[in-house]
Formats: C-alpha cells, structure tokens, sequence
C-alpha cells in the first residue's frame, strides 16, 4: 500500500462539493475513519466531473443512521448501504467489507450476500477495477493506494482485481460495468479480462435480477457514450442478454438517437432513459402491431396489445418500471397521432405532455430515413416555430393535402372499406360483471397466462387469448376530445 499526497494526484478539497465534505466531516467527528472512494476521485483524477461522489467507513450502516439521524435510510439486502441526504444530495455511504462468507453465494459463484463487514484492506480487495479502488481522506490531503491504480489511471487501462473470471462469475454485472468504464474513460480493458470475456460468460447475466439490470441498462444509456457503448455490447454478446427481442443490428434509427443521447449529455440537457428503450423497441413493437393486424385486429386495439406484449417480454431481461413503461408507450400511440392529426386537434396536439417525446422520436425516425413518418416530422418542427397566423395557414393547408390524398386513396381503392374484413370481438361493456374479487383475479391471472403464452409462441393467437374476447365499441371518434394517451 502507499500513501499518496492529493496534491500530487491533482486532487484538492476546493474541486469537492460541500455536501461529500460534510458527511466525511461527520463521520471522522464521530471517531470514525471515512474516505471518498470510486467514480468520484477516479474522475476528478482524470480531469472528469464526476457523476456522484461514493462515501466508505469503518462504521456499520447502523452506526452511520446513528450519526445522521433522520438524514440517513438503511437500504439494500444483498449489499447494505446506508443513504445520507445532505441538503439536496445524496451520498451512498459503505461500510468496509470483509470476503463474502461461503454460505451466502450461489452454485455458479454469484455472491448472494455481501453484508460482512471488514478492514480496509479487505474492503479493497472486494471492489472491482483497480482504478475504482483509490481512498481518498480529503481533509488529511492523502489517497491510499493498495494496487498501483495510480499508474492504470494514468495509463488508462481497465483492470479486474484478482481472478477476471472469478470476479465475473461473484457477480457477471461487472461485465456490464466494463463495457460502460471502457466507454466512457475512453479506457483499454486489460488482455486477461478479454481473454475471459467469452459469450459463454455472458449467459450469466440470466441470473442477474431483472430489476438489477434494468438499473445497470440505465448506467449504459445514460454513461454520456452510448454510441461507443452500443456496438461493445454486440461485440461482447451482452445485448443478446439484455434485449433479447431486439435483432443485435444498430439501425441508423438506434445509432442517431445514441448519438442524440450523448449530445444532450455532454450539453447538460436531461434525458429520460425510456425513450431509448421506446427507441429499441421500436421496430420488434411495429412487426408485433403487424402481427395483430394481419389477424384482423382493429389498429389501436393491435397497437395497445403489442405495446403489452413487448414491455413484458423486455421485463424479462431487465424490467422496466410501470412509470417508464407508460411513457414507452405513449411515445409509440403519439407516432399515430402525430402523422395523421385530425386538423381540429392539431392545437391541443401540441400542448400535449407527451409532444415533446412523441415529437423528437419522429424526428429521430424521419432524419434517419425512415419514410414511414412521410414528413410529419419537419411539418411538426416548422409548426412549432410558426406565428398563429401561419400555424393557421399551415393546419388549413395540411386539411386539404389530407382530403386530396384520402379522395385519391378512395379512387384507387373504391371497395377497400368493403372488402376489409375485422374480427369482431365482443364488447367490452358488455362485459358480465365479476362479484368476487377471487373471480376477478382468478380471470385476470388467466388472461396473463394467456397473453404470456401468446407472446412466448408467436405463431398463433389461442383461442383463450383476451383480444379475441374484445369486441370492438363502437365510438364515433371524431367526437372524443384528444386527452392522454393511456
Ligand atoms: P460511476 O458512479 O461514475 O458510475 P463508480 O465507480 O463510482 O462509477 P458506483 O456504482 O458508484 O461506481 O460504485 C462505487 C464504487 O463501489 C466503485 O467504484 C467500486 O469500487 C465499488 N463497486 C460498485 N459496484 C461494484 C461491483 N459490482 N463489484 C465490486 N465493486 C463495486
Ligand atoms: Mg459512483
């Protein structure tokens, strides 16, 4: 181990934020011992402006609720960490970690259980790349090296601590993380992680939680370099892991809103990390529409189920929270709406919270020679910077290239509204009201199985599945007022 001047690593206190200094203040107050650790000094070691700033101590989350108080939550069963809010921030605080007892990891090698606390030294030795391994004790103006991350830092060499293949087999995200370090650091990762890196590997990730993953996916989207990260994960098999429904080829479509992804990043902007799953999924959720259409299920009806379809077969892999799922699919039903706006809603279109999203997708999709938005994109992007005045030229002008195409639609196919066959599905109003909720329940959970079957054999829709129960409701849409998109 060496004890290195901060100085002399380019760090100082005036580059860290008051809110990581008050924690580590705290807790060297309190008798304990308390070090910067990981992204945070890595980073501003490299001149990077870190992401967050990661606190470690001798002391038990127990003892680190004692020392803030209300400040702090005890989170986390497999990995316990105790959160500090410290004015508006929050800082993750660990405590030093002793090897993983025998008993607490799985057949494959995956800890289960990492709560066993340790020394620093032991707690060193349990974290991942050397360059996340550096102590930094702002206040005594030292950093604590126990492996030489100084020279792969400054060598910008990705390296495992012990085993590459024990390390990924205690727990396979840390090959997610390389693959997101390697990305952003613009770092190499080291021969004997290569060597290992096998797809093989990779199949481990199946054992990963899906809730896990989908934080890590997150990491992925949002590391500032998704367009470098995107073609890694091909590379080294993961996407198969992660998207298991979605064919491993970057579309032009996928690569510009990485590239869109990155932009906002480097500029400050906020991203909301659904909208690239909305972007992912795009193309599996339009060939699932066109399954359900080709079975003669009305559009909107074929549109909601495959928007179901897919968000649950992706949850699989890395599930995707109910909030962010409503977005993924109200970004995919404003596609709909933007391209084809009835001229009296094309206001309220606008104004609509979901526009903004809805609006950049199609733009994305149009800018990327996807002819299918037939140039509704640069319509709504004009439209948008338009006086009233030319907004309402702009819409009377829409209304009657709208009535032109329709008129020339008819001539060319004058029997198509007879000869276009629709299932007929019961209505849903109609529907006999469940007394019990244990009834109730008891259909729903068939009507999932059903679904999930049908998502699982794409060839056939049962005869059990719940879209065929449906039967169409007769609305008169041109009378419901635009609202959000369910
Ligand atoms: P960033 O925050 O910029 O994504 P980071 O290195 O700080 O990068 P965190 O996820 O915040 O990553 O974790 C903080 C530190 O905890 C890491 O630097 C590393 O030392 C340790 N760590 C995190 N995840 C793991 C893991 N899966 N295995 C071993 N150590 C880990
Ligand atoms: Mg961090």
């Amino acid at each position: 181990m060496q004890t290195l001047r901060a100085s002399k690593c380019g760090l100082s206190t005036a580059q860290l934020p008051a809110y990581i200094l008050d924690v580590i203040d705290a807790l060297t107050k309190a008798g304990y011992e308390a070090y910067i650790v990981g992204g945070g000094v890595r980073d501003l070691m490299l001149g990077q402006n870190p992401k967050d700033f990661d606190a470690v101590t001798n002391a038990t989350p127990a003892q680190v609720k004692e020392v803030f108080g209300r400040r702090c939550r005890i989170i986390g069963r497999r990995f316990e960490l105790a959160h500090v809010y410290s004015g508006r921030e929050l800082v993750e605080v660990a405590t030093f970690r002793a090897p993983p007892k025998k008993e607490v990891t799985s057949s494959a090698g995956m800890i289960l259980r990492d709560n066993n606390w340790g020394t620093i030294e032991q707690d060193f030795v349990r974290r991942d790349f050397s360059i996340n391994t550096l102590y930094y004790q702002p206040r005594k103006g030292i950093v604590l090296d126990f492996c030489n991350a100084v020279d792969d830092v400054y060598s910008k060499t990705l390296r495992l601590l012990g085993d590459p293949q024990t390390r990924f087999e205690e727990d396979p995200v840390r090959m997610l993380r390389a693959l997101r370090f390697s990305a952003k650091l613009n770092f190499n990762i080291d021969q004997r992680i290569l060597d290992i890196f096998t797809p093989e590997l990779t199949t481990l990730l199946r054992d990963v939680s899906p809730h896990r993953l989908y934080d890590e996916s997150q990491k992925l989207f949002t590391c500032g370099h998704l367009n470098r990260v995107l073609p890694m994960l091909n590379e080294f098999n993961i996407w198969k892991q992660l998207f298991a429904e979605v064919p491993p080829n970057i579309t032009s479509f996928i690569e510009r809103a990485a590239r869109n992804t990155d932009q906002r990043i480097s500029i400050g902007k906020t991203i909301n990390p659904a909208f690239f799953y909305a972007v992912l999924l795009w193309e599996t959720f339009l060939e699932r529409c066109e399954y359900y259409l080709s079975r003669g299920i009305v559009p909107a009806e074929a549109r909601a189920q495959a928007g179901l379809d897919v968000l649950k077969k992706q949850g699989t892999r890395t599930i995707i929270p109910r909030f962010a799922e409503t977005f993924i699919r109200e970004v995919w039903e404003m596609q709909t709406r933007l391209l084809n706006p009835k001229p009296q809603q094309i206001q309220a279109l606008s104004a609509h919270a979901r526009f903004r999203a809805g609006f950049d997708f199609l733009l994305l999709r149009e800018k990327s020679g996807d002819a299918g938005t037939q140039g509704m994109g640069a319509w709504w992007d004009a439209y948008q910077v338009m006086s009233n005045d030319e907004r309402e030229r702009a819409i009377s002008q829409y209304n009657r290239q709208r009535a032109r195409s329709r008129r020339k639609a008819s001539q060319d196919e004058p029997n198509l509204k007879q000869t276009h066959q629709q299932v007929e599905i019961e209505p849903l109003v109609n529907e006999p009201e469940h007394k019990s909720r244990r009834v109730r329940k008891a259909k729903y959970e068939a009507e999932e199985r059903a679904v999930i079957a049908s998502v699982n054999n794409p060839d056939g829709i049962g005869a059990d599945h719940p879209i065929l129960k449906r039967k169409r409701v007769k609305r008169d849409l041109s009378q419901v007022t635009f609202g959000p998109t369910q």
